[in-house]
């Protein structure tokens, strides 16, 4: 993890796809004045940050599509397709699905048949904070169920084309890859989401937020951590005109979280919006994130282990642990 900003975000409209955890409750049209994004893009070319612009469902004006194209980006909603649920089939090759874990268990056939169509599919959870102990054995089988299909086709592809199978950390597999299986067996250091340290968002109202979600929450006037709504809900850190302005930033990182700093669930997304809505601390975890990264680091252990008896090797070994949850072996 790379302690320095890399990626700027930017909501084009107030009803830019959601994308990951946080759903996004705003359905009326506010589409961010291109002054506005011509500062963004400024702000991300002077702190040569990669932009990842954040599309609604409609065609923008000409005026905004010849902006956008002036700097290198990635568009979240075009290049990167979303889907809500899982479709029969996808357009694109790389692909995010926002369920709920119900929704995972329940549709796990059906995600598994989507592998072969795409290069990337990010499985995003919605509803984390409902998730419930008792649904530990239906997500874990669902992984495995999931994990077995990776695996022949990992198998297969490798056997195809004598490729080797992972080229290095931060390497992809070859050609199958999912980010609750796939991404722990290439890291060997935490890969999380990184919202406000490498990354930061801008609404369509000019102000920086540490993710969209923060965004939301300000526009529904949640403003503090038990999730109360208040006259005041500023969430913003900064804007395109005065800069960015975290307060006490360091305690987003990872070396000021005594639990995520000691895991070794690299690929967990290590949420700071749930972790302020669920614990009251941006940097500590709650139970349920915790758990369901753990259930995924170890059917990845179980996806290694696969391939591995069948000659294929991924380097990173994952040991075998015995909890669910770091808080239940905390050091006191
Ligand atoms: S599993 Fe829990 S402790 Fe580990 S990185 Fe994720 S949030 Fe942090």
């Amino acid at each position: 993890m790379k302690p320095y900003l890399q990626y700027l975000v930017i909501l084009l409209d107030d009803t830019s796809v959601a994308y990951c955890h946080a759903d996004n409750p705003l359905t009326e049209r506010r589409l961010m004045p291109i002054e506005t994004l011509r500062k963004a893009i400024r702000f991300g070319m002077k702190q040569n940050l990669m932009i990842q612009y954040v599309y609604p469902d409609y065609d923008l004006p000409e005026e905004y599509n010849e902006l956008i194209e002036s700097i290198d980006h990635v568009k979240i909603g075009r290049d990167v397709r979303v889907y809500n649920g899982v479709p029969a089939a996808v357009a694109g090759k790389n692909v995010v699905l926002r369920l709920t874990t119900g929704e995972f268990i329940a549709r796990q056939y059906d995600i598994a048949a989507l592998l072969p169509q795409v290069e990337r599919l990010n499985i995003c959870l919605t509803d984390i904070a409902a998730f419930r102990d008792e649904q530990t054995e239906d997500y874990k089988k669902a992984l495995g169920t999931i994990g077995k299909v990776v695996a022949n086709l990992l198998t297969k592809q490798v056997s195809d084309t004598e490729h080797p199978l992972f080229e290095g950390a931060g390497g992809v597999g070859a050609g199958v890859s999912l980010n609750l299986l796939t991404d722990r067996l290439v890291l060997t250091e935490m890969h999380n989401c990184e919202a406000g340290i490498g990354n930061i968002t801008v609404a369509p109202n000019g102000k920086f937020y540490l993710c969209p979600a923060f965004y939301y929450d300000e526009r529904m006037g949640i403003s503090n951590r038990m999730n109360h709504t208040t006259k005041d809900a500023s969430r913003s850190v900064g804007d395109v005109d005065s800069g960015l302005n975290i307060p006490n930033r360091q305690l987003l990182q990872i070396d000021h979280a005594p639990l995520c700093r000691k895991c070794d669930a690299y690929h967990c997304h290590r949420c700071i919006w749930l972790n302020d809505r669920l614990t009251m601390d941006a940097n500590t975890p709650s139970h349920q994130q915790c758990v369901l990264a753990h259930l995924e680091r170890n059917a990845s252990r179980e996806l290694q282990q696969t391939l591995a008896a069948q000659g294929l090797h991924t380097g990173n070994e994952i040991p075998e642990i015995d909890y669910l949850d770091p808080f239940d072996v905390r050091e006191e």
